[in-house]
């Protein structure tokens, strides 16, 4: 195991001692600090907006700062509550009642975030997707989630899949279309500066449905995942403990409300704080994504190891160029670290990433590195306080240190899920009798309490007479400076068979090429034990990811051995 730390940077942190913490968590405790502990009664937009909004001395604070094309909007804790009480009468309006569904196909925009805001204060579920699904994912979550209303932009709403909108009553559109509107097709620019900007707060169970979001489908179809009001406390400890937000921070998550990650972290985390949240509207470019991080003076910055790959990719004279000395803080979610990108960051940023570990289904981060704590690269770090983790066996018994096993972590946190939408057996499948939430994540836990990604149950790969995680493999791989991405898979496909197969990018300045396939295997053969035998590398262009960046190694698997493809995020 990894024995090499890197040293805690940060002494000032809203968790300044993590055992202790620990100890005396609850998160009955976490209750107090909202307005509804003794109602029961709850709205998440009241504790996340208004209750800044109407505090004199808060309300002008910026909670969000968008950015595109050079222009930068930023709206206030109280414009938010304006724009986000007219935008609930709009739905009013139009007839959106609690329980209904509102589908988000948008781009990163602040219309994406008030509609948000709007649809929770009615108790309407929102629904972010990628504006990128093709039209047969569009179909697949039109048909299972059933939507009332879709918004959208004109050219965006031209690929909706018209035969699965029979439920859809209305089209909002954020900008007017030429040469006209449809029938049912509502333009919501200048309507919605016209309604009323009170609303009185609606309170509901805490259980109430608050959004529905797809999980990245990197190991079979995207489920729709439900999550409630009541997620609230673990948006407020994780935003406090794991990325140290404070009312003064600006925070950049990098990424859309489509993924959980931009949900939680770049609105309801933030805005909890009473912090900013950053979006930037405009394509990754390793240039555009330092200088948001100068120009916005980012304090705290929640990215992923994809990104920081494509940074490295930019090579280290580009980051000499910016000023970073507003960031205090940095946080990954997504995939594994491999370490090389932890070294590459705190040598250009002067910071190390922690890294986080946490599911859609989780609905806030459940491990992590915390800014208190030392770093073990190549590690999650250690359960959030109140989180109750631990590696079993599949008979449900916790397995000794240093034994990989199914990450499972004891039901009773705030933030889990409630559903799956339209489907009650796959979300029963979750839990095991003795009382475990199954994350279906292969782990290694230490002596110190820090836990290792391996991979995930469906990548296991025989190696020998063990199992073991393709990162394991992988890990040894991104230690050759000619390795840009790589993802292991076993292509065997009888039982018993070990066959073992990687497929790499190469970093800039390194072509494929036989020789260099060689002198890779070489290395990973002398990286690794000797049971582990690595028989083919193939170079690839591309590694297939899912639209949050992760790698798809169930595509990668289904072309070896010749299975379908087809669309690898349709739902079936
Ligand atoms: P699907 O459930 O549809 O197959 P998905 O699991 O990728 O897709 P998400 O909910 O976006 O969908 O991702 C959660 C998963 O991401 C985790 O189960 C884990 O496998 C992976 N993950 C998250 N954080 C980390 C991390 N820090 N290190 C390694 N893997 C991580
Ligand atoms: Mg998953």
């Amino acid at each position: 195991m990894i024995k090499a730390k890197i040293r805690a940077q940060h002494t000032d942190t809203n968790l300044r001692s993590y055992e202790q913490t620990c100890k005396s968590f609850s998160w009955s405790d976490v209750k107090k600090m909202f307005t509804w502990h003794g109602t029961g009664k709850i709205n998440i937009v009241h504790e996340a907006i208004d209750r800044w909004a109407d505090d004199p001395a808060r309300q002008g604070r910026t909670a969000l700062i968008f950015e595109k094309a050079g222009e930068v909007r930023t709206y206030s804790y109280l414009e938010l509550k304006k724009i986000s009480c007219q935008w609930a009468n709009l739905l009013l309006k139009y007839g959106f009642k609690t329980g209904d569904r509102l589908f988000i196909f948008l781009p990163s925009c602040p219309e994406a975030y008030f509609v948000m805001l709007a649809c929770a204060r009615l108790g309407v579920l929102f629904c972010p997707l990628f504006s990128t699904l093709s039209f047969d994912e569009l179909e697949d979550r039109l048909e299972n989630a059933e939507p009332r209303g879709i918004l959208t932009h004109p050219d965006l709403s031209e690929d909706l899949p018209c035969e699965a909108m029979k439920g859809v009553e209305h089209i909002f559109l954020t900008q007017g279309p030429l040469p006209g509107l449809f029938p049912g097709e509502v333009l919501l620019q200048e309507l919605s500066d016209k309604m009323p900007a009170q609303f009185s707060p609606r309170w509901f169970p805490g259980n109430t449905p608050l959004y529905l979001l797809y999980t990245s489908g990197s190991t079979g179809p995207p489920k729709g995942v439900v999550h409630a009001h009541h997620d609230m406390l673990g948006h407020l400890v994780t935003a406090r403990f794991v990325l140290d937000l404070r009312e003064e921070s600006i925070l950049w998550t990098d990424c859309e409300p489509a993924w959980v990650t931009g949900t939680v972290y770049g609105a309801f985390g933030p805005w909890l704080c009473g912090a900013a949240s950053v979006v930037q509207g405009d394509p990754f470019s390793a240039s555009n994504w330092y200088r948001t991080l100068e120009k916005h003076q980012v304090s705290v910055w929640y990215t992923t190891p994809g990104t920081i790959r494509r940074l490295i990719e930019a090579g280290e004279d580009l980051a000499g160029r910016y000023d970073f000395s507003h960031l205090r803080h940095i946080s990954a979610v997504g995939d594994a670290m491999a370490p090389e990108l932890i070294y590459w960051i705190k040598k250009n940023l002067k910071l190390s990433p922690h890294d986080t570990w946490w599911m859609t289904e989780t609905g806030m981060i459940c491990l992590a590195n915390f800014p208190c704590m030392d770093i073990k690269p190549g590690s999650m770090g250690k359960p959030v306080p109140g989180i109750e983790a631990a590696v079993i066996d599949e008979k449900g018994k916790p397995l000794p240190d240093l034994t990989m096993g199914e990450l499972a972590l004891k039901l009773g946190w705030p933030s889990m899920m409630t559903d799956i939408w339209q489907d009650k057996k796959r979300y029963q499948e979750y839990f095991s009798p003795e009382g475990w939430f199954l994350t279906g994540d292969m782990v290694i836990k230490d002596e110190d309490g820090y836990f290792y990604h391996q991979g995930r149950i469906d990548d296991l790969i025989k190696a020998g007479v063990k199992l073991i995680g393709p990162y394991e493999i992988e890990r040894a791989l991104y230690r050759h400076p000619a390795v840009g991405e790589a993802a292991v898979i076993s292509r065997s496909a009888k039982p018993g068979e070990s066959f073992l197969k990687a497929f790499i990018t190469t970093n800039k300045g390194f072509s494929p090429s036989a020789r260099l396939n060689r002198e890779i295997r070489a290395f990973v053969k002398a990286n690794l034990s000797s049971d582990i035998a690595l028989r083919e590398i193939a170079f690839l262009e591309e590694i297939p990811k899912t639209r949050s960046g992760k790698l798809l190694r169930r595509v990668l698997r289904a072309r070896e051995l010749g299975l379908p493809v087809g669309d690898p995020l349709k739902m079936k």
